[in-house]
């Protein structure tokens, strides 16, 4: 198989196509402290793209609450336990060569779904991409387990203690995934057809249903199960990164032509999520480009981090880890930098405080931000997850985005300014 190189991996690994990338990649931050799974974002996209016939248990973007919900269910928990099997005790990192452009998290030392494929063999022959094939009552129950916590001993009267940072005991939270649009997909990788291509001109992963005879080898293949089956078209579905507005085409929404973001990131009223694109330079990495947002956020200060980058396919979608769930499940779920993306949410500095401000501010895709600096307002008592003391400066900076154009079509202040009504004037009912 060729080799790539994975990024957040630190290292090659092999991939069953030669390495090849986008002009710009689509990309999006998920802050999973702020997700209180009211489900708008799912139901945004099933009224957009998967209500017809044929499309029903088609949740394109989900809400999961962890650590026992999943849809299809138990698919990570599954994946990992055939990872592990294939590498008894080998799934490891090491974390004592970093390096912040090749390697941020240091090195994995185990094995992708793709290196592992070959142990995998089956009545067909190995594997060309590590997975499997959920059953269809796998994918009946899209939200089961909702608000179920795990841990803590439950005594009556007593609540435990279980609400005190750095973690809870008793704990769960809310996971909103869609399609990652990954840099090296497992179900492009597993279509024998090669029905599944990647835009070259936003990294958008999409399925030719002309092509597509629904073999599933997608739906095997892709770990984290986001590409689904259609009985009654007999071929494979899955998120096309709303891509009319990605284009800047969707004559309603973009009169200019400037990109907007996604469905489900539009809507999303616990204002987690902020999607764009990032500049892929000629020799297939990020371009360094720190005034983008999601480049700031991702590679600047690591603050958001990919979900299970030891699947190996180079995940585009990144979350801001809940600070409270005990450390050794962060670590299997986003991997080593979680120490340091947590120190980093806890106790932001002035830069990072104002770029994440800029979550669902407004729609259009910001290409770049700009801060402009404003006086000292307050200092807060920070409590760090290690029991350090902190105190933590605020200033009334002002954040400002801009569009593919350069336009400026954002301008947020820390301090959110408070408008009252005159009395006089409105009536207050309330
Ligand atoms: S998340 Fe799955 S469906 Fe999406 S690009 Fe990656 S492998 Fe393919
Ligand atoms: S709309 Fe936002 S807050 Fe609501 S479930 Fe979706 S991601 Fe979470």
């Amino acid at each position: 198989m060729p080799q790539v190189y994975n990024w957040q991996l630190g290292r090659e690994m092999s991939y069953p196509y030669e390495e090849r990338h986008p002009q710009w990649q689509f990309a999006f931050v998920f802050n999973t402290n702020r997700c209180i799974a009211c489900q708008t974002c799912t139901m945004a996209c099933k009224s957009t793209w998967t209500f017809s016939r044929g499309q029903e248990y088609m949740w394109w973007n989900n809400v999961e609450t962890k650590p026992y919900g999943g849809y299809p269910r138990n698919w990570d928990a599954k994946l990992l336990a055939m990872l592990e099997a294939a590498n008894p005790g080998g799934q490891t990192w090491s974390t004592a060569d970093k390096e912040t452009e090749s390697k941020p998290y240091g090195e994995f030392q185990g094995q992708t779904i793709f290196e592992a494929a070959a142990r995998r063999v089956g009545p067909e022959g190995a594997q060309a991409v590590m997975g499997y094939l959920p059953t269809e009552a796998e994918w009946r129950t899209p939200n089961l387990h909702e608000d179920s916590a795990t841990g803590g001993k439950w005594q009556p009267g007593k609540f435990d203690g279980s609400t005190q940072l750095p973690e809870h005991r008793v704990w769960f939270f809310y996971l909103a995934r869609i399609c990652n649009h990954c840099t090296y997909p497992g179900c492009l990788g597993a279509c024998p057809r090669q029905a599944i291509y990647k835009r070259p001109e936003d990294g958008i992963v999409l399925i030719d249903q002309t092509r597509c005879r629904g073999y599933r080898k997608c739906v095997e293949g892709c770990p984290y199960k986001k590409v689904m089956y259609r009985g009654n078209t007999h071929t494979s579905e899955k998120c096309v990164g709303c891509y009319p507005r990605i284009e800047g085409s969707d004559p309603e929404l973009c009169p200019d032509g400037a990109p907007i973001e996604t469905r489900c990131m539009s809507v999303c009223v616990g204002k987690i999520r902020l999607q764009g694109l990032v500049k892929i330079g000629e020799d297939g990495r990020w371009a360094h480009d720190p005034e983008n947002p999601l480049h700031f956020l991702i590679r600047e200060r690591q603050v958001a981090l990919p979900l299970y980058p030891q699947f190996g396919t180079e995940p585009n979608g990144f979350y801001i880890p809940p600070r409270w769930v005990p450390r050794g499940y962060l670590y299997q779920m986003f991997g080593p930098g979680v120490d340091h993306a947590i120190e980093q949410y806890s106790c932001p500095d002035r830069e990072l405080l104002a770029v994440l401000q800029l979550f669902r501010a407004q729609r259009q895709i910001l290409f770049r931000f700009k801060i402009e600096q404003g006086p000292k307002v307050a200092e807060v008592a920070v409590r760090m997850p290690s029991g350090e003391e902190r105190v933590q400066e605020i200033f009334n900076d002002t954040v400002i985005g801009f569009n593919k154009f350069g336009k400026e079509v954002v301008r947020v202040t820390i301090d959110e300014p408070v408008f009252e009504r005159p009395k006089e004037k409105h009536a207050n009912s309330i």
